[in-house]
């Protein structure tokens, strides 16, 4: 096995402090409890020590919301408003390169994804919430919109900026003000986007960012004066979100986990359709809510299909984050890669057939190899459990509506992806899925115009387009 070092030449480009405290009513402040450290999954360096909010943290930032909301954030003028917004999309365009590479240092995905998807995309929400912010009242969402107050929102540590420009752009567009955590693993980009808001000089209090770890994001929910809750993770976590909220006044958003298939019909281009299969389950590692983990491909094409899947995969370099050549970087933490290796067993051990490529992964940090079962059946757990990692379960069909059976078949409904060369297939099936996303000769596409969000144990709630504001609007039924 080879050791890597990260190449120094990126790493200077960002400062990481030692330690970070949190990020309360616009400054940074030592936290009332432990710290934790963070560290880069690929070589598993520790990058600094943060700050473990407790209760009392929490209410401090929640005090400092509800101040900021009262005082000037409710009563400013939506166009004052908006100015902010769009001071931040700038901010972050100015300072990609340092996002760019933190995120990549933090949660070990290929510094090609954090700097052109990552990156770019979350400046983008904020460009987009900022034109929003004075035209509420066209948005179809009843007459004079009203902010909700503090909204208090938990993140995963998959797409740790995005998923912060997907809670904080809407909110702040809205008139709420925020108090954020974000996932425990990956804390240091959020931390960052703390001194772009001192940078934009947003009022003191509008975003408070306190880290930490499910004990501190319980607090955030829990905290009697919030408002709003909004949450992206895992079902199981949402789940007990959801009791927690039931009955109190708070509004509740949940983005979870999927299962999502992706088809490929006889008719597809193979080529496009491998290149969408590949996207589709590889891309950020897997660790996508959305992946295309389950590849439903029409009997007759299934060698074919397979045997090109398998040749693009040997070409794919798995490595250093900071490499722009990489494809496929580290795995973001221990406990995400032990629960890959488990789910894998399971699969051999239930009979599927489990390739690799030959491919060396580096002594240290956490990595997992491209992997496609084939020989999949509906029943096995890697048919059914979100493995959320570079993990692809092959089944077959034969009709339209044996896919269409077979992808419904799942207790999630994020989205799926139709490799089709016939449009009005594309409609019809489009129609017969339960998902809130469905692609067609394409997937993982992302926008903050289309509202994103799930059925059944996917969540509920849509976050980004005209959608996603309601659930931050009074009177607004999300
Ligand atoms: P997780 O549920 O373990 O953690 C998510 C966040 O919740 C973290 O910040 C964590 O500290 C916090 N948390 C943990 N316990 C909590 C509690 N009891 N109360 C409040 N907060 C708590 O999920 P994860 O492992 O970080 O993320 C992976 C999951 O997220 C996957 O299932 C994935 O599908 C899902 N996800 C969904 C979307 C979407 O948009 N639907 C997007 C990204 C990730």
């Amino acid at each position: 096995p080879f050791q890597y070092a990260p190449a120094p030449e990126s790493r200077s480009i960002v400062d990481i402090a030692p330690s970070y405290g949190l990020f309360v009513d616009g400054e940074f402040v030592d936290g009332g409890g432990k710290s934790f450290k963070t560290v880069n999954p690929a070589t598993e360096e520790v990058l600094s020590e943060v700050a473990a909010g407790t209760a009392e943290d929490v209410d401090r930032a929640v005090r400092a919301a509800r101040r900021a909301f009262t005082r000037v954030w409710g009563p400013m003028r939506p166009a004052d408003r908006g100015k902010y917004l769009f001071r931040i999309a700038r901010l972050l365009q100015e300072r990609a390169r340092e996002f760019a590479v933190l995120e990549s240092l933090d949660n070990g995905k290929p510094i090609r994804e954090s700097r052109d998807v990552d990156v770019p995309l979350a400046a983008a929400h904020f460009f987009y919430h900022a034109g929003w912010a004075d035209k509420l009242g066209w948005a179809g969402l009843g007459p004079g919109p009203r902010p909700l107050g503090v909204a208090g929102q938990v993140i995963p540590w998959n797409f740790p900026l995005l998923m912060l420009a997907w809670k904080v752009a809407p909110a702040l567009a809205t008139g709420n003000t925020v108090v954020l955590k974000p996932a425990e693993t990956t804390p240091l980009t959020a931390l960052l986007f703390a001194e772009v808001c001192r940078q934009a000089d947003l009022p003191p209090g509008v975003v408070n960012i306190v880290t930490g770890a499910g004990d501190t994001g319980r607090a955030v929910v829990e905290h009697d004066d919030v408002d709003k809750v909004a949450f992206t993770g895992s079902t199981e976590v949402g789940r007990s979100i959801a009791r927690a909220v039931a009955g109190t006044r708070k509004k509740l958003t949940l983005e979870l986990g999927g299962k999502a298939a992706n088809i490929v019909f006889d008719d597809a281009p193979i080529d496009q359709a491998v290149d969408g299969i590949v996207q589709g389950i590889f891309f950020n590692q897997g660790h996508v809510c959305c992946a295309g983990s389950r590849l439903l491909v029409q009997e007759n094409v299934h060698d074919e299909v397979i045997a090109s899947l398998q040749r693009r995969i040997g070409t794919l370099r798995l490595g250093d984050p900071l490499d722009k050549n990489t494809d496929i970087g580290a795995i973001n933490s221990a406990e995400q890669l032990a629960r890959i290796r488990e789910l894998s067993d399971v699969g051999v051990a239930e009979g599927a057939q489990r390739w690799q490529p030959a491919c060396e992964l580096p002594a240290r940090g956490f990595w997992f190899p491209p992997t496609v079962f084939t020989d999949v059946s509906p029943a096995h757990r890697i048919a059914r459990d979100e493995v959320f990692g570079p993990v692809l379960s092959v089944l077959t069909f034969r009709t339209p509506d044996e896919a269409v059976a077979k992808a419904n078949n799942t207790t999630y409904g994020l989205s799926a992806g139709i490799w089709t060369e016939k449009g009005s297939r594309i409609l019809k099936i489009a129609d017969q899925l339960r998902a809130g996303v469905v692609w067609a000769n394409t997937f993982n596409k992302f926008d903050p115009t289309s509202p994103f969000g799930g059925y059944k144990q996917s969540g509920y709630g849509r976050e980004g387009g005209r959608h996603g504001l309601a659930a931050y609007l009074k009177g607004s039924d999300a």
